[in-house]
């Protein structure tokens, strides 16, 4: 059975506007954080066992705040731990104003060889906005100085849906994504939750109708300019999907390491409490995790709500096989209606939708339940 680890970095030199993640903008502790990371994943070493490790993701918060040093040290820990020779991924989360040529050696020589940068706007104006530590020349010039580095898998981040600057600036944001040639390119829309900055400045999303526009141009010129959009917020190059999120999204078992991670065993999710200060403490705390054991139903509802987001979509013959020929009935029989409005595609055992669908997905899926 295939695994996968992540290592949660909950720090942060500013808070994003929109930013909903468990971090912290005090760096005090950070030079604590490896050994206090590598202590967790000894206590849990056992949750591996008999899997074969495939993919590490150090995501934040924002991971580039380590030194290369730092994360060579985690990763030489990782691999005392656990057999790492089958890992075929190893993702690093970046701020591109952190990513100078001499950190990006570091990183590669500490065997990152994948960067997830977190570039969100090539627009100043929209920068400034989501009150982000880079401009838009900075985030070019991370992306040129990745490549000299030798990074041959570059995935970016991009946000669609913001209040400032119109559909126009959305475009070009998406042309010049694809003239700098990234394998990989994730796009959210913005959301407000409470408690972010925007949500207590009260800052009010964009009209529906121009959310569809901006999801629709992003998947058309993606598309032709030959991503393959493989799940509704991701598009890849061939052969360049994210193999950790895809773990995920098929249901492969995963450690999560940090305050405020995950984790998941194919049957019960766990997770640590988002509390930093109890961490550095005492990160093998069992105080500080809790888990629930999910029931059958729960979990063909995961399997349909993430299968669904995917290309791919849900096979109900596994649903069948896992859950039993009546749950897998009942979402065929749900499905129907669907099927005949042509908004969800059955092909074979499959369902899925097409990437027009999938901005009504939420409303679908939740019916199949
Ligand atoms: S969006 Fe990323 S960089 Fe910004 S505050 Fe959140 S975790 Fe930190």
């Amino acid at each position: 059975m295939e695994s996968l680890l992540y290592i949660h970095v909950p720090f942060c030199q500013r808070l994003c506007g929109y930013c909903d993640f468990y971090k912290t903008i005090s760096l005090k502790q950070l030079p604590l954080y490896p050994d206090a990371l590598l202590a967790e994943a000894k206590a849990r070493a056992g949750e591996l066992a008999g899997t074969t490790l495939r993919t590490i993701y150090l995501g934040g918060g924002t991971p580039s705040l380590f030194t290369p040093e730092e994360v060579e040290k985690i990763l030489r820990g990782v691999a005392e731990i656990w057999d790492t020779s089958q890992v075929a991924e190893i993702t690093l989360e970046a701020n591109p104003d952190d990513l100078s040529a001499q950190r990006l050696e570091g990183y590669r020589k500490a065997g990152i060889n994948r960067l997830s940068i977190g570039i969100q706007s090539f627009d100043d104006e929209q920068l400034r906005f989501m009150n982000r530590r880079h401009d838009a020349a900075t985030a070019r010039a991370a992306i040129r100085a990745a490549r000299q580095a030798g990074f041959d898998n570059l995935s970016i981040d991009l946000i669609y849906g913001v209040p400032c600057g119109g559909s126009e600036v959305w475009q070009r944001n998406i042309e010049e994504a694809i003239d700098l040639n990234p394998e990989h390119i994730s796009a959210y829309h913005l959301t407000i939750e409470e408690g972010t900055v925007f949500g207590k400045r009260g800052v009010q999303p964009i009209e529906e109708e121009r959310s569809e526009e901006e999801y629709l141009m992003l998947h058309k010129a993606l598309t032709e300019a030959g991503y393959d959009h493989y799940e509704i917020s991701n598009f890849a190059r061939q052969g360049r999907r994210s193999q950790h999120n895809s773990g995920y999204w098929r249901g492969v078992p995963y450690v999560g390491l940090g305050p405020g991670a995950h984790s998941f065993d194919g049957e019960s999710r766990s997770w640590n409490l988002p509390n930093l200060n109890r961490y550095i403490a005492n990160p093998t705390d069992p105080a500080l995790r809790e888990s629930e054991t999910l029931t059958a139903e729960e979990q063909v509802e995961e399997m349909i709500m993430v299968g669904l987001r995917t290309r791919e979509g849900i096979d109900l013959q596994t649903i069948e096989q896992k859950f039993g020929a009546e749950r897998a009935l009942y979402t065929a029989r749900a499905a129907e209606p669907f099927v005949l409005s042509g908004t969800l595609l059955r092909e074979g055992s499959r369902l899925r939708f097409d990437a027009e669908h999938w901005l009504v997905s939420d409303a679908v899926i939740s019916e199949l339940f």
